[in-house]
């Protein structure tokens, strides 16, 4: 692909020329960077056209309404063309916006014909090509064909301004690909009597397609160069396709992607079966409650009990609010070439997971059949739709939407590319990172706090383990299957229920006195950190594997 492309020169754009004044950093938001292929063109009329169009506009809107970021793909077979874009984290909302829009509405006017662009602006960056390239650096990146800038101002105390940034640099290059946003920024003290300044800032950020240690990598290489482009400089950046490394005396302004906006909470659930009084379990209750039913291969046991047969009243439920929303059958058996084994992304044990397109909305994602007249699936599928579908937190798998219609029950996620946490610890073949299991810890902690302590109701998931938590394209942990899931109210006491969860996760007390309570799941939480830790399964849901 790259022998397509023009040559690059050297992107140097070195500015500020006579002692520029942070003030003067205006100038620069001009600056663009791109390369076009220059060789295969697509040609006007052509389907790879039509595909590109639709994808550059499909990475516009769904960034600037999702967290200034977006990876899309549009066709298939040669015609297939991949995209990214996403906003720099030192600029302000309207410049994202503005680049957001603006970036993919001319980008085929400035490289007609191309297959491939890298196109780098102020406040954003967008790419695309004919070929897959989420998650790779672009060579580029790490040759020393990237475009930096820097302010020519010297330092008044350069020594210690050189220590500082040496500190600042190491700090950087430490954590940026560890959390989430693959960003990391950071002050220190330095205080510049001439300039006026107090701090030394800094910004590293990678796109959001980086695995962890390879942001890392790029952001290492932009750290080591930056000593030798800016020996004593008040500030300086280095731009890539993929990482960007800044610093400057004084504070940066650092806008974060806005959180998505929840929608209207659906209406509370008025089944006092989910909030009962939290007394003890009588030994008869124990007792039809302790009816453990073992899931093929999977040792999970749940309440028995009644299941809701007014589908109607679902139907009226689930319609309000401006979340999820109702799929037709004929769409999701289209978008999953009818569930077909092909398509088949794993089972659990109350039905199967398929990879799908949605062409309308022009989206990948995971839909969950349940299995025909399975009691517990269906109340499974009630508790998700109803509690899930009111959820929204960056570590939570994202409900798009559901089907109830002609005896199935199909529920629509957001794929996570990466399947589930267990098939990495345990497949062979498969080693996951240290960075990355550190990833998924804090992932995972803080869609617990959310759950706990940070909504409107405390939620109880009641099934942490690993094949409930997902990895998205750029390995960020998302907690899924909200199945068991039930709400209390916060500060509530234990919550008095048939059991539910799976051997081995679940939490022994809960087990003997059927009580479940945030420590519940906390126990679970306990037991998948010691599986991320060890890499072994615990010994009861060993025992049921094949
Ligand atoms: P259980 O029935 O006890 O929950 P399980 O978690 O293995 O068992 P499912 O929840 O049905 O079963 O999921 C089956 C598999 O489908 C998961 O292990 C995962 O690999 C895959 N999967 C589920 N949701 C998604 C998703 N949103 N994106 C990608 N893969 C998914
Ligand atoms: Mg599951």
């Amino acid at each position: 692909m790259a022998s397509r492309r023009a040559p690059l020169p050297l992107l140097a754009i070195v500015a500020s020329l006579c002692g520029a004044a942070v003030s003067q950093e205006s100038k620069f938001t001009n600056s663009i960077s791109r390369s076009c292929s220059t060789t295969g063109n697509y040609t006007d009329g052509s389907q790879f056209k039509k595909n590109l169009e639709q994808l550059l506009s499909t990475l516009s809107s769904a960034a600037s309404s999702n967290d200034w970021f977006n990876t899309s793909t549009v066709g298939t077979g040669p015609d297939k063309v991949f995209g990214l874009i996403m906003c720099y984290a030192d600029s302000n909302t309207t410049q994202c916006l503005n680049c957001l829009a603006l970036a993919p509405a001319g980008i085929t006017t400035v490289c007609p014909g191309s297959r491939e662009v890298y196109a780098l602006y102020d406040a954003c960056v967008l790419r695309y090509s004919d070929t897959h390239f989420f998650g790779d650096v672009v060579t580029y990146d790490i040759d020393d064909s990237v475009m930096f800038w820097t302010l020519f101002q010297e330092a008044t105390e350069i020594d210690t301004m050189v220590q500082a940034r040496s500190r600042l640099m190491e700090e950087l290059t430490k954590k940026a690909g560890d959390l989430p946003p693959r960003l990391n920024y950071y002050s220190l003290p330095y205080k510049d009597p001439l300039l006026g300044t107090d701090v030394i800032s800094g910004l590293a950020q990678c796109t959001r397609d980086l695995a962890p240690s390879e942001c890392n990598r790029c952001i290492s290489v932009y750290t080591r160069r930056a000593s030798i482009l800016f020996p004593n400089n008040s500030g300086g950046s280095i731009k890539g396709y993929n990482c960007y490394l800044r610093y400057k005396l004084g504070a940066l302004n650092i806008t974060m992607p806005p959180q998505r906006t929840p929608p209207t909470p659906m209406p509370r659930i008025t089944d006092s079966e989910r909030l009962p009084p939290s007394t003890p379990p009588t030994p008869p209750s124990i007792f039809i409650c302790l009816f453990v039913w073992r899931r093929r291969n999977r040792n999970k046991i749940f309440e028995d009990g009644d299941v809701f047969d007014d589908e109607l009243a679902m139907e009226d439920d689930f319609e309000q609010g401006t979340g999820p929303k109702r799929f037709r059958y004929r769409d999701l058996a289209s978008a999953t070439y009818n569930f077909s084994d092909e398509r088949k992304l794993g089972e659990g044990g109350f039905g199967s997971v398929y990879r799908g397109f949605l062409t309308e909305q022009n989206l990948e994602v995971a839909i969950k059949r349940v299995s025909k007249g399975s009691k517990q699936g269906k109340k499974e599928y009630i508790s998700e739709v109803r509690i899930i579908s009111r959820l929204r937190h960056r570590n939570l798998v994202q409900l798009i939407g559901w089907c109830h219609a002609g005896g199935e029950l199909l529920l629509v996620y957001e794929l996570m590319s990466n399947g589930s946490l267990d098939t990495h610890l345990h497949d062979v073949g498969n080693i996951l990172p240290w960075s990355v299991r550190y990833e998924v810890i804090l992932g995972l902690g803080s869609a617990l706090l959310y759950l706990h302590q940070e909504w409107e109701q405390c939620v109880l998931h009641r099934d942490i383990k690993p094949s409930n938590i997902m990895l998205d394209a750029s390995f960020s942990t998302k907690l899924g299957d909200f199945g068991l899931a039930r709400l209390v109210n916060h500060g509530q006491g234990p919550y008095t229920t048939c059991l539910a969860g799976t051997m081995g996760y679940m939490d022994p007390e809960c087990m003997v006195t059927g009580r479940t309570s945030v420590e519940s799941d906390i126990y679970s939480f306990g037991v998948v950190l010691l599986e991320i830790a060890c890499g072994r399964r615990p010994a009861v849901a060993r025992e049921g594997e094949e």
